[in-house]
């Protein structure tokens, strides 16, 4: 029973619990703030997060800013506030990894004093000659056996800037001959001539992430820390960072199988090539699945969490279906906005039988599964807008909208018969004429006679004009997410621009995340870059049909 079942990490945590390797439960979230998280950052976040919660521990916000070279504030920003809206709460632990380079390089001191750690001379090339290959073991450095007073002086060296860049690094002395070739004497600090976005320039040395991440956790008093499987294999290093630091309560590192969607790039070296070009407009640009793009384009952190939670955690490498994620959004919406009308590509109804210049306030639920978004008052009068296909001249079969001699019902209001139509000189129908009977109205309890269609409309006088924006997947995975060039293959269609749609009066006043069922046409909400009172911009969130079942 997926409700009640517990996944491996939560296995291995109350595992740890019950045999007291662990009282508490203490999680972080890490990332390096090197650009926008996305949905599968979302994950990790909700995972740590949710953990940390349920075992009545804590959850720390630490940034892994130890790597100069490609970190920005920008970022930390960005990050920050995606995490909140996601609703993960770190309350006043909020962390820097370059707060604690003063201690890393204590550490490094400590392991050079107990012979554990050496400066290596070799160039970056030999020293990937010297660590062998899977079938290989690795070659002994000739600085492996400098004494330790010399390592002691020449890191001492490294750190006042004495040497350039690639000149000397520190390696840890563990095993050359280890099947694992993470453990052959690992770097664990390099000489980097940077200035570092919170340290500035008190650092010309800066640690390896396999040194600095383990430290980062004893140092918080992390219990589990919670990583993707691509550092499985350098999990005896964590373990030997910490137990040869001699960490009283050394961490635990458990990894699980990152999160991957079809159809959909998360890879920021892709996303920043899409931004450049110019293809995209940012990194929240609501065809991407940054969290900023996915909130800009109207999905929720509950749809995220469900999303989340659908996916399980999991050991094994995987990719889930996009209509997956589009599930979870109809889920949470469908009974918490109003059901309002919109057409999107507008035709004239005009109504010859009802009188120029009368207009009526029909009464409409806002939503008829939900009483508690209330009802709301439609102007209606002789001249409408309906969907331009809501009309045809010569219906197939089956077709039960309006055609000429046909009656449907307009949403809320009469039924309307199809009279006649009027063709500009290409021949495109730009009007479609009815009359209305005056007995149906909605909610009059007219049962005379029934009609097969129900057709959505916007009262012409009062309709509000607006843009909105269609989107499909940016790859179409059908053929191929990478051309023979290696370039995305980009669907030419991911997004289509409705300059005027016309809204029922009761948009007025939207504002920036307002999300609405658009009757028949899907979920909206109203773009927060570029939307205005003036003219309103919606964005579609996802239409009303699925393909994916539960
Ligand atoms: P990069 O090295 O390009 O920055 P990254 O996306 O893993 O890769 P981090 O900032 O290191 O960047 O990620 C922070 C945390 O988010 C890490 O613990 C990482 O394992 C996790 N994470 C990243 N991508 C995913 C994913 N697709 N699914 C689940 N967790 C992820
Ligand atoms: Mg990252
Ligand atoms: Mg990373």
């Amino acid at each position: 029973n997926e409700a009640t079942s517990k996944n491996f990490i939560e296995q291995a945590i109350e595992k740890d619990l019950a045999e007291g390797v662990y009282d508490t439960v203490h999680t972080r979230f890490p990332p390096e703030p090197n650009g926008y998280l996305h949905i599968g950052h979302a994950k990790s976040i909700l995972l740590n997060y949710g953990l940390a919660q349920k075992y009545h521990g804590k959850f720390n916000m630490r940034f892994d800013d130890t790597n100069p070279t490609k970190e920005k504030i920008e970022f930390v920003e960005s990050i920050k506030a995606d995490i909140q809206w996601l609703g993960a709460d770190w309350e006043d632990r909020l962390f820097f990894a370059s707060d604690y380079f003063d201690q890393m390089y204590e550490a490094a001191v400590k392991l050079i004093k107990k012979g554990k750690a050496y400066v290596c001379d070799l160039n970056a090339e030999q020293i990937r000659e010297y660590r062998g290959t899977l079938t290989e073991p690795g070659k002994e450095s000739p600085y492996r056996n400098r004494s330790v007073e010399e390592n002691l002086q020449l890191f001492e060296e490294m750190r006042d800037g004495k040497y350039a860049d690639g000149e000397k690094v520190l390696r840890a002395k563990i095993d050359m001959a280890s099947p694992n070739i993470n453990m052959r004497d690992p770097i664990i600090y390099r000489v980097a001539h940077i200035t570092h976005h919170n340290t500035g320039d008190k650092w010309c040395i800066y640690p390896m992430y396999d040194f600095a991440h383990p430290i980062e956790d004893a140092i918080e008093g992390i219990t589990h820390s919670i990583c993707t499987l691509e550092f499985e294999d350098h999990r005896p290093l964590y373990d030997w960072v910490v137990r040869e630091l001699e960490y009283p309560h050394p961490p635990r590192q458990i990894e699980f199988a990152k999160l991957y969607l079809t159809n959909v790039v998360t890879g920021k070296r892709y996303i920043k090539k899409l931004v450049e070009e110019g293809i995209v407009d940012g990194w929240d640009d609501p065809r991407l699945v940054s969290i900023a793009a996915l909130r800009r384009r109207g999905f929720t952190p509950e749809s995220i969490k469900m999303f989340v939670d659908l996916c399980g955690i999991s050991k094994s490498q995987s990719s889930v279906d996009y209509a997956m994620l589009e599930y979870c959004i109809r889920e949470d919406l469908k009974l918490k906005k109003p059901r309002l009308m919109a057409v999107l590509d507008p035709i004239k109804l005009v109504i010859d039988n009802y009188p120029e210049g009368q207009v009526e306030y029909l009464d409409a639920a806002n939503n008829l599964e939900n009483e508690e978004l209330g009802s709301r008052k439609i102007p209606f009068c002789r001249e409408l807008y309906i969907e331009r296909d809501d009309f045809m001249e010569e219906p197939p079969k089956k077709y039960f909208r309006l055609f000429p001699g046909n009656e449907v019902r307009l949403m809320h209001a009469y039924f309307v018969k199809c009279e006649s139509f009027v063709k500009d000189e290409n021949g495109k129908v730009i009007e479609v004429h009815c009359t209305y009977d005056p007995e149906t109205k909605a909610g009059s309890g007219f049962t005379g006679r029934k009609v097969k269609g129900t057709i959505h409309w916007v009262p012409a006088s009062y309709a509000i004009e607006a843009q909105v924006r269609l989107y499909e997947n940016i790859i179409d995975e059908e053929k191929g997410v990478y051309n023979e060039d290696g370039s995305l293959n980009l669907n030419p269609n991911s997004l289509t621009v409705v300059d005027h749609a016309y809204l029922e009066p009761a948009f007025e006043g939207s504002k920036a995340y307002d999300s609405f069922q658009f009757v028949r046409n899907g979920f909206f909400c109203v773009d927060a870059k570029d939307s205005t009172p003036e003219k309103l911009v919606f964005n579609r969130i996802v239409s009303l049909k699925s393909s994916f079942k539960l």
